[in-house]
């Protein structure tokens, strides 16, 4: 059978080349060897004007299990320095930090720690802030987010005065928020606003060149703010297995890298973005990030145009975030984004308790009346055309409800 043949799937083709596959993310062995020497270590850029400079990759996850003390180990050798994770974070993640800092006490002025807050007021804010420095065992938090902004309105001169008073406590030295919804308008907003010191935002070979994304982070550059980018393998609600998919898995393989590292590379050729923060939750990924990090090779036109080719192909299955346009034409609140995140959860990264859970913290009556309600002019509406009801029924029968 040839690869032509339009019923291989991804698996059968990366099998036949002789390669074990581990999720989406695939490690050559040139690459593997060199991330093994521990000599090597990832570079680092600014973080904004913040004068921090942070690793480009990003240690982010879920990190209480006995096996992630030796991957938390080997990412400070490898000088994966930045450490990302949040206090609703599952399965301790922040403990498992704690227990790291606690054997490895004199590692802790090398991390630049971020973690985030789901609460919006100063009060809840300085609770979870306490909670997060007792569980990581340190005394302060390089980077504090305001989790999962939808609109620059969660911000308020509240925000602004309790950040400003908890640097001078000395408790956080950095302050902002991440985001997945209307990222542009959100970006766009904190340029303008003085007091935001870093961003981090779902931003991926789909999203950079749009005009938009391009204008949010030109304001940001301006305006200092150190930008951190997430979701970059540009996961959507439904898996994909299309011809320029495989050809495209073909063509990097044969240079000497995976898709999977190709998108990561073709985040950082944009200078401008400091750090791209990922879920690392085995060595077998961690090894192949550093690669893709250690690789001096930049992607060629040609490779940048069968990312953009494939994009196009498989827009549909993407939610691009812009939450404003859909979810003000249902009739209930429904989070149509957050529920495509928690699909590319499970589609994308086989989390399927971890989305679940995070599904259920939907509202029940609204659980229970989404399949229900007509979501005509949203698909409408919806840049990607996506099939907006037919998912969010999906993602009903997905995660029990
Ligand atoms: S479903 Fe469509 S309109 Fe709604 S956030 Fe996703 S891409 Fe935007």
């Amino acid at each position: 059978m040839s690869p032509k043949n339009k019923c291989w799937s991804r698996r059968d083709f990366l099998k036949t080349f002789g390669i074990t596959s581990a999720g989406s993310l695939l490690v050559p062995a040139a690459h593997l060897a060199e991330a093994a020497d521990n000599t090597l270590q990832v570079p680092q850029r600014p973080f904004g004007r913040t004068g921090a400079n942070v690793s480009v990759l990003s240690l982010g996850g879920m990190f209480n299990i006995a096996s992630n003390q030796m991957l938390m180990k080997q990412a400070m050798n490898w000088g994966v320095t930045y450490w990302d994770t949040a206090d609703c974070y599952q399965r301790g993640s922040e403990n498992g930090i704690g227990k790291y800092f606690k054997k490895y006490p004199e590692d802790r002025k090398r991390v630049f720690l971020v973690t985030k807050s789901d609460a919006r007021t100063a009060k809840g804010m300085t609770k979870l802030l306490d909670r997060s420095l007792e569980k990581m065992k340190t005394s302060y938090i390089d980077l504090y987010f305001v989790h999962g902004i939808d609109s620059i309105d969660e911000l308020d001169e509240s925000t602004k005065t309790w950040a400003e008073k908890t640097k001078a406590a000395g408790k956080i030295r950095f302050f902002g928020f991440s985001t997945h919804s209307n990222m542009a308008e959100c970006m766009l907003a904190a340029a303008g606003l003085g007091w935001i010191d870093g961003i981090m935002m779902t931003y991926n070979y789909r999203l950079m060149h749009t005009d938009r994304m391009k204008r949010a982070v030109d304001a940001c550059v301006k305006a200092g703010i150190g930008l951190t980018a997430m979701k970059t393998q540009g996961g959507g609600s439904v898996k994909t297995n299309t011809d320029t998919e495989l050809k495209m898995a073909g063509r990097f393989l044969q240079k000497g890298f995976t898709d999977a590292q190709a998108k990561l590379m073709a985040v950082w050729q944009n200078p401008d973005i400091a750090s791209i923060c990922s879920q690392m939750p085995n060595m077998t990924i961690l090894k192949a990030n550093v690669a893709a990090a250690l690789n001096r090779t930049d992607l060629s036109v040609k490779d940048t145009e069968f990312l953009h080719r494939y994009a196009c192909e498989t827009h549909s299955d993407y939610c691009a975030g812009c939450t404003k346009i859909c979810e003000s034409t249902v009739e209930m609140d429904v989070p149509i984004g957050d529920v495509m995140r928690y699909l590319m959860y499970y589609r994308s990264y086989g989390e399927l308790d971890y989305a679940a859970a995070q599904f259920k913290t939907i509202p029940e009556n609204i659980r229970l009346q989404m399949v229900n309600l007509d979501y005509s002019l949203a698909e409408q509406r919806c840049p990607q055309k996506m099939a907006i009801g037919t998912l969010m029924k999906e993602a009903v029968d997905t995660f029990h409800i």
